[in-house]
């Protein structure tokens, strides 16, 4: 597909629209406008594939000539989103990198409770607790969508899902996975009532985490980077599973910690729908 009007160029960095973009690195103008962005043909496209709704597209007045890059224009002019061409620096200030991709847009937010996630599938949930780094947050997303979890809900005061950091750390999963918020009362009832038993990873752990059950509807939470669950969290978890560890370190990583529990409850279920080769 092919463009036949270009899309409107901007230079310059003071203009109204450039400035309201690069306030988007804040987490108050994201609030205030309930937008976000994402960098890069592909996860611009796995958004607009997604169904979510992009309020506008930049593209480096560079690299308006590659054929991915006239498809989304061409895309998001049909769909009416404002589009606009800007010079490499420009794009290098909106994405805050020296080396900017092609594309990049501004999404609306989508936000769900914990009643738009109770319609969904089964299978396993991950619960996050107070985490507050948006690379571990984006990482874990990805790792979510990776083992195909139900649903991530992000408890109590967590990092933005829709800050730079943790959309680049998801590459795209963002768009994937449902994610939702809560406190913990409400989710605490929440689960009890979809009938989820919850796992804690933690380095209290009784049990080895390979060692606990997680067939059926399964709930893995995990702790906050500093501070881990607090105690009286783990005490209405039905199993607190510890991730093996020898050496000086007390913990791992959040995302890593993530990824070993999700995949093991995954490799439980026997990688149901996974793609190639699983043994
Ligand atoms: N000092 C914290 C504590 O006492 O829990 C460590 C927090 S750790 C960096 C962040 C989270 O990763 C933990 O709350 C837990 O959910 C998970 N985690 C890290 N290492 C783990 C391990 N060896 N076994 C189980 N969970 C672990």
């Amino acid at each position: 597909m092919t463009t036949s009007m270009p899309p409107l160029s901007i230079t310059s960095p003071s203009n109204p629209l450039i400035k309201r973009l690069r306030g988007l690195d804040r987490k108050r103008n994201r609030t205030e406008t309930g937008l976000f962005l994402a960098e890069g043909t592909r996860l611009v496209l796995q958004g607009l594939n997604n169904g979510w709704q992009a309020d506008t597209l930049v593209c480096a007045s560079s690299m308006l000539e590659r054929p991915l890059v006239q498809d989304l224009v061409s895309r998001a002019m049909a769909d009416q989103t404002k589009t606009i061409q800007v010079p490499d620096r420009v794009m290098g200030q909106i994405t805050r990198k020296d080396n900017p991709g092609a594309v990049v847009a501004a999404f609306r937010q989508q936000h769900r409770t914990l009643a738009d996630l109770a319609t969904t599938n089964s299978g396993i949930w991950l619960a996050l607790y107070e985490i507050r780094d948006p690379g571990n947050l984006g990482t874990i997303l990805r790792t979510a969508d990776c083992t195909g979890l139900a649903g991530v809900i992000l408890l109590e005061t967590c990092c933005d899902p829709y800050s730079i950091e943790a959309v680049r750390a998801s590459m795209g999963s963002v768009f994937d996975i449902a994610f939702a918020t809560s406190d913990f009362p409400a989710f605490n009832a929440w689960r009890k009532d979809q009938g989820l038993t919850m796992t804690a990873a933690s380095v209290n752990g009784t049990i080895r985490h390979d060692e606990a059950s997680y067939s059926g509807k399964a709930l893995i939470i995990m702790g906050n980077e500093q501070a881990g669950l607090p105690p009286d969290i783990e005490a209405t978890c039905d199993t607190l599973a510890l991730i093996p560890m020898r050496g000086g370190a007390d913990s791992l990583n959040l995302a890593q910690a993530t990824a070993i529990m999700s995949y093991e409850a995954w490799r439980q279920q026997g990688y149901a729908g996974a793609r190639g080769a699983t043994g």
